[in-house]
């Protein structure tokens, strides 16, 4: 299993998000990706999907951790500013904190 399947698997482990999320990697000139490595996209608590832009396994591996990041903000009871600036700092402790933990695990 490669580091992106692995990363993947270890998310779902170690951080589940509290809502159903599906995962999709697609080619980077998919119209849901251009122009982007990554996306969170939520349409109601049963219909989230996280897309990755195909890439090298480490940048697809850590552009996952970004979007899920964004997905277990989204489960947080505090509004997101998805027309302003999601990443605030509720996004970037929970970015940050399972970046370090990612590193332990897969670098250390
Ligand atoms: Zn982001």
């Amino acid at each position: 299993m490669g580091l992106f399947a692995q990363t993947k698997a270890w998310l779902r482990r170690t951080y589940p998000v509290p809502y159903p999320v599906r995962v999709y990697c697609l080619s980077k000139d998919s119209p849901k990706v251009r122009g982007c490595a990554g996306l969170f996209v939520t349409y109601g608590p049963e219909k989230s999907f996280i897309y990755i832009a195909e890439a090298n396994e480490g940048h697809m591996a850590e552009t996952l951790i970004e979007e899920w990041s964004h997905a277990l903000r989204h489960a947080m009871p505090l509004d997101v500013d998805y027309e302003g600036e999601a990443h605030d700092e509720h996004f970037w402790v929970t970015y940050g904190r399972i970046t370090n933990a990612w590193r332990k695990r897969f670098f250390a």
